[in-house]
């Protein structure tokens, strides 16, 4: 197991709580600052415009990196936004937004509901109670247990790469904490991160996670944006699919509540195991899910894809997604499932100890 994956000190040596009060002060995280200072200077805004919003300073200057895995939507990955640090122009309806205003809404465009990606720790923020986040096993990383090397570089190498690019030790970030005061174990996927890809640390910090959830007897959240399993790690990527289908499956048997949200994108081996057998499915509108891409299928099949195919909205329709969730409705639906089953557990007690008194 050694040549798997080991133990490092996380990356710029920041603590989780460092890390959440950053960025729950609006500060920039490692990632974002690399991302702010890599894109271009703004065009510029017309007078009028910047004379209606002269009295906002904003407290900090960000942009959504351009990222580089996401060649096939390139909406998403913010090569339209204005980098200036005052307006982001959206990629699908193409105004301008004010980036306080953006930041204030979860990143989901006011104008047109487009739902932009979030980065791991966003993501907890936009979940979980403020501050209640407590991370486990942050340092484990990946081992190199194939010596992969493509014609230009090692596996190692862009691991490590991609460990200093994105201030992540993995592609998934898992944790405790608590939503409306209930406790949740939460995996995260970042898309960031070799594109959200299922290697052996993944696996593992999941199977980890449901093995404290079902100590703990809390439900667990997974939200995933992953490409799928992780080719540079072959078979070992691939049994993760196996690892972490069978760990959910004992959070079943225990009758622990496992919800899973797919956000854009979610495919390959990542929404064929584990993420699509949770006991309610949640999507955010518009993610592109599906297991192979559609340039894929129709290359294939030799097939024009009907409009709309492998969105979310297609899966609700189809039977494959419980409810498609707009991101500000997040907090309060999840509570809502989390409060059914509080209720039931309650009731069973209950029932429990009147069997108890009669025996
Ligand atoms: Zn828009």
């Amino acid at each position: 197991m050694e040549k798997l994956f080991k133990r490092i000190p996380r990356v710029g040596g920041e603590s989780e709580k460092e890390r959440l009060e950053g960025s729950s002060e609006g500060t920039i995280e490692p990632q974002h600052k690399a991302q702010a200072e890599s894109v271009e200077k703004t065009p510029e805004i017309s007078p009028e415009k910047a004379k209606k919003h002269e009295g906002h300073t904003p407290k900090f200057s960000w942009s959504i990196k351009p990222q580089g895995d996401q060649k096939a939507k390139p909406a998403r990955s913010g090569k339209d936004e204005i980098p200036d640090g005052l307006w982001i122009k959206c990629a699908h309806c193409k105004e301008l937004i004010y980036s306080k205003e953006f930041e204030n809404n979860k990143k989901v465009c006011p104008k047109c509901g487009f739902h932009f990606r979030l980065g791991a720790y966003e993501r907890v923020n936009v979940i979980l109670d403020e501050s209640s986040f407590e991370e486990i096993n942050a340092n484990l990383v990946t081992g190199d247990p194939l010596n992969f090397t493509t014609s230009t570089e090692t596996y190692q190498v862009k691991s490590d790469q991609t460990r200093a690019k994105t201030g992540l030790n993995e592609a998934i970030v898992t944790g405790f904490g608590t939503l409306e005061g209930m406790p949740l174990a939460l995996a995260v996927c970042d898309f960031n991160y070799l594109g959200g890809s299922m290697g052996s640390v993944y696996g593992e910090k999941l199977v980890r996670l449901v093995e404290q959830a079902l100590e703990r007897r809390v439900p667990l959240l997974a939200v995933s944006a992953s490409g799928g399993a992780r080719m540079h790690e072959g078979m070992f990527s691939l049994m993760q699919m196996a690892k972490t289908t069978a760990a959910f499956a004992c959070l079943g048997e225990a009758g622990l509540p496992f919800i899973s949200l797919l956000v854009d994108p979610c495919t390959g081996g990542v929404i064929a195991s584990y993420a699509s057998v949770a006991d309610v499915i949640l999507a955010e509108p518009g993610a592109l899910l599906g297991f192979a891409g559609p340039r894929v299928i129709e290359q294939v099949t030799k097939q024009k894809l009907p409009p709309g195919f492998q969105t979310s909205e297609f899966f609700l329709e189809h039977g494959m997604v419980d409810q498609v969730v707009n991101r500000k409705e997040l907090r309060p639906v999840i509570a809502k499932l989390l409060r059914l089953y509080e209720t039931v557990v309650a009731q069973n007690e209950a029932r429990e100890r009147e069997v108890s008194y009669a025996g």
